[in-house]
């Protein structure tokens, strides 16, 4: 028992942010009880459903996460949803503080015509598809294309036009969801378009993303040459010239490759921005203007140019969930907040308190500088804590899960598949409840 004994914190949101939320407490405030809540009974947010399936490496920051939710002065309260199962009033009045950590989950929207027609996905919505989150998992799009626009040219990006290129051989060792690799095996896709409106040198991609385009089984990563520079900017400083000229480098080595040497070619578009979608109920195609960039501001040049397409993938970033209670700042897709603070007794965290940018390391600092704030403000009088949120749940007859739960259905999904593949995720909440009813 440590001084903190008398306190309980609620973290809403089991990714990143409330994870080194979690760790933070429990070492700057030792023996706090802490309840992890998640609106699914799986945790680790973005780290299961998000991150790509063929970067296990990655996904392997969980095992870290499960000593924290191990430590006996933490719960993982899963299948309970703030808005849905409980309000953020009542979670206020049971702990001492609630740190939000539910992230920002819905897309952004392109802000073009034609953006409503069947087979334009936002990349949450595509990436949870593949990735057997059950808020997508019956997306279902239709991939009897032939061509895919990406627009974007970050990582996720990457991960979009990768996962649409590989075979399932490669990705036997991975936890994508079966029905995906299937689809896309069987699809007649020819040539994946991402489209970036800025140039090389602006690219939000990382190099080691990147690389991966050039070592694809059955893809082809093309890029113009004419694009690459053969110089960066004077004004750049050291650090950033050596990270941009590695790009430039692979740049370079893909720009050597041709479209149609395999299967799948990955076309790498640079100075083009979407400005219509085209067709009549589907996607038939996608205008783009040319762009150039002028002291650092993107414009339009007016010329445009058509590219047949079935499907766009629009990876252009995501905002949060509004939820009552929640101050919400409409601009940013955020949880109005000063620097973490969002109104007395509650607090913000990750992706929901900075908006969609960074990696899952970026998420750390944070978190432990909320806390900080967080063990500034408690008040005087300690408040009930978890079991009164497990009266509350028994009042309204909640079906909450817990870790041991997490555990077996992790252990139902690693046993349901063999060697090299580490699990078959289950991908309904529903079977999920079933399947632990009859565990
Ligand atoms: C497609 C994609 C790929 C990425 N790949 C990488 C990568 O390879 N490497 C890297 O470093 N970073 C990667 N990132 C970034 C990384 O995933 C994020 O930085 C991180 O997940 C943000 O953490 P978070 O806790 O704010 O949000 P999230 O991870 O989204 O977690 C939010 C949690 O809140 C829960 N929740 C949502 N609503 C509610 C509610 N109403 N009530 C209760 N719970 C709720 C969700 O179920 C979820 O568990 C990727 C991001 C995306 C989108």
């Amino acid at each position: 028992m440590g001084e903190h004994s008398n306190r309980s914190v609620a973290i809403v949101g089991s990714g990143p942010g409330g994870i080194y939320a979690a760790q933070a407490l429990l070492e700057k405030a030792p023996g706090c009880r802490i309840d992890i809540i998640d609106k699914l009974p799986t945790p680790y947010g973005l780290v299961r459903g998000g991150v790509a399936p063929d970067h296990q490496h990655t996904k392997r920051v969980d095992r870290k996460y499960a000593e924290t939710m191990e430590h006996e002065s933490v719960r993982l309260v899963g299948n309970l949803a703030l808005g849905r199962d409980i309000s953020l009033d009542q979670l206020t009045e049971i702990y001492d503080a609630v740190v939000l950590a539910y992230g920002a989950p819905w897309d952004n929207k392109l802000g073009i015509p034609g953006e409503d027609k069947k087979g334009v996905f936002g990349s949450n919505a595509f990436v949870g598809w593949y990735n057997c989150h059950p808020d997508f998992r019956d997306l279902t799009p239709d991939l009897d294309v032939e061509g895919v626009a990406v627009i974007g040219i970050g990582n996720v990006a990457i991960d979009v036009a990768r996962v649409l290129s590989r075979t399932p051989g490669e990705m036997a060792p991975t936890d994508i969801a079966d029905y995906a690799i299937q689809s896309i095996d069987a699809s007649p896709i020819k040539d994946i378009y991402m489209f970036g409106r800025r140039g090389p040198v602006e690219a939000a991609f990382t190099n080691t993303e990147l690389k991966e385009m050039g070592v694809l089984e059955a893809a082809t990563t093309v890029v113009d040459s004419a694009v690459i520079p053969a110089d960066l900017p004077e004004s750049m400083d050291d650090r950033e010239k050596k990270v941009r000229t590695r790009i430039l480098d692979t740049l370079r080595a893909l720009s050597t490759a041709k479209a149609g040497e395999k299967r799948r070619t990955v076309h790498i578009e640079f100075y083009a921005m979407p400005v219509e979608i085209l067709g009549g109920d589907r996607v038939e195609g996608i205008r783009m203007e040319r762009t150039k960039v002028e002291e650092g501001r993107c414009i339009g040049t007016g010329e445009t140019f058509d590219i047949p397409c079935g499907m766009v993938v629009s990876c252009i970033g995501s905002r949060a969930e509004p939820i009552e209670g929640v101050p919400f700042n409409d601009r940013w897709g955020i949880a109005e907040n000063d620097n973490g603070r969002v109104k007395p007794g509650v607090y913000a965290v990750g992706w929901l308190k900075r908006g969609a940018s960074g990696t899952i390391g970026t998420n750390r600092l944070d978190s432990y500088d909320v806390i900080d704030l967080v063990l500034a403000d408690f008040g005087d009088d300690p408040k009930s804590g978890p079991a009164a949120l497990d009266a509350f749940a028994r009042e309204h007859k909640l079906r909450v899960t817990n870790y041991d739960d997490w555990m077996t259905l992790k252990s139902l999904e690693e046993n349901a598949v063999a060697d090299p593949t580490p699990r078959q995720k289950i991908s309904r909440v529903e079977d999920m409840l079933a399947a632990l009813d009859s565990a």
